[in-house]
């Protein structure tokens, strides 16, 4: 049987708070209660908000919470790294030279306000759908460089369909859900899509487990991953901790970020808050790791077969 390869990936742009520790809980938990490999990744790809010492705090909360890995962090253990997405470069390059060579790139120096000015009036939840404005006529076609412009990808007027672990079957055209999407930015800076597919494919991930936030990107991701040749993991987008006011944790919440916490309470009550969220254990009573792990056997069978 393969091994199961599950991943946590925060990036060090802050103290992580309890959202970061309940998605840490459920990704360990869902591996090691199947006897599997637990990698952590520092996803530091935005070098202006990323910074190391936020990474070493988030490698000392995590210890300190009783936590593991089994491959990665700051050191780098593991016979895939770097961990770092900072030092992946040459991987992310010679992925988006086999995306070029399918002639489905192409470069495009539009900006936000061009994009948005081609927006129509449905589109007003947000989603910024690219409709195309620099793609070339005839498609595949080679790739021309461009100074200063972001490559794009074309994506096919069709649905990609997955089975979420967690929500279960889902069906996107990415198309209508975001357009042609950027695989680099015209800065040089490399879009999270291609990054996180080239990472968790060469580190060996089968399993992400990740907030819902990123539900419908796993279409984007998927996508790459066909087109890079590699097999996709199974997904797992598990619900984002709300704040009282029922809004998504960020780190402007200060009473349920790692310096908060770790100041007013023991690990054990904080692992156990962000299982009780997670609906682990019935009640916020405190629990270490290692006893979550004997509860959680149960549940992720229950959660293989259920929606939350
Ligand atoms: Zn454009």
């Amino acid at each position: 049987m393969k091994e199961i390869v599950g991943r946590f990936a925060p990036s060090p742009s802050g103290r992580m708070h309890l959202g970061n520790i309940y998605t840490a809980i459920l990704s360990w938990l869902s591996v090691k209660s199947r006897g599997g490999k637990w990698i952590l990744r520092i996803e530091d790809l935005d070098p202006q908000r990323s910074k190391l010492e936020y990474a070493r705090m988030i490698e000392d909360d995590l210890h300190w919470l009783g936590f593991e890995w089994d491959e990665g962090g700051l050191d780098g253990k593991g016979p895939n790294g770097p961990y770092l997405q900072s030092k992946r470069h040459h991987f992310y390059e010679e992925a988006l030279d086999r995306l070029k060579s399918t002639g489905l790139c192409y470069p495009c120096s539009c900006t936000r306000a061009d994009i948005l000015a081609t927006q129509a009036p449905h589109e007003s939840d947000g989603r910024v759908v690219y409709k195309g404005t620099c793609r070339p006529a005839v498609l595949p076609s080679p790739y021309i460089e461009k100074n200063r412009a972001a490559v794009r990808i074309a994506v096919p007027d069709e649905e990609i369909t997955f089975t979420d672990r967690i929500k279960g079957m889902q069906t996107v055209n990415l198309a209508r859900h975001c357009g042609d999407f950027i695989v680099r930015r015209g800065d040089g800076a490399w879009s999270y899509q291609l990054a996180v597919v080239v990472d968790d494919a060469l580190m060996g991930v089968t399993e992400v487990m990740r907030g819902d936030d990123l539900l419908l990107s796993a279409a984007q991701q998927i996508y790459l991953y066909r087109l890079l040749g590699y097999t996709p993991p199974e997904f797992a987008h598990v619900p984002l901790v709300c704040n009282e006011k029922g809004i998504r944790l960020s780190k402007r919440d200060k009473s349920l970020s790692m310096e908060y916490l770790r100041a007013h309470h023991t690990p054990e009550e904080i692992l156990g808050m962000a299982a009780h969220r997670a609906s682990i254990i019935p009640t916020s009573s405190p629990i270490s790791l290692l006893h979550l792990l004997e509860k959680s056997k149960l549940y992720f069978s229950i959660l293989n077969n259920s929606k939350f």
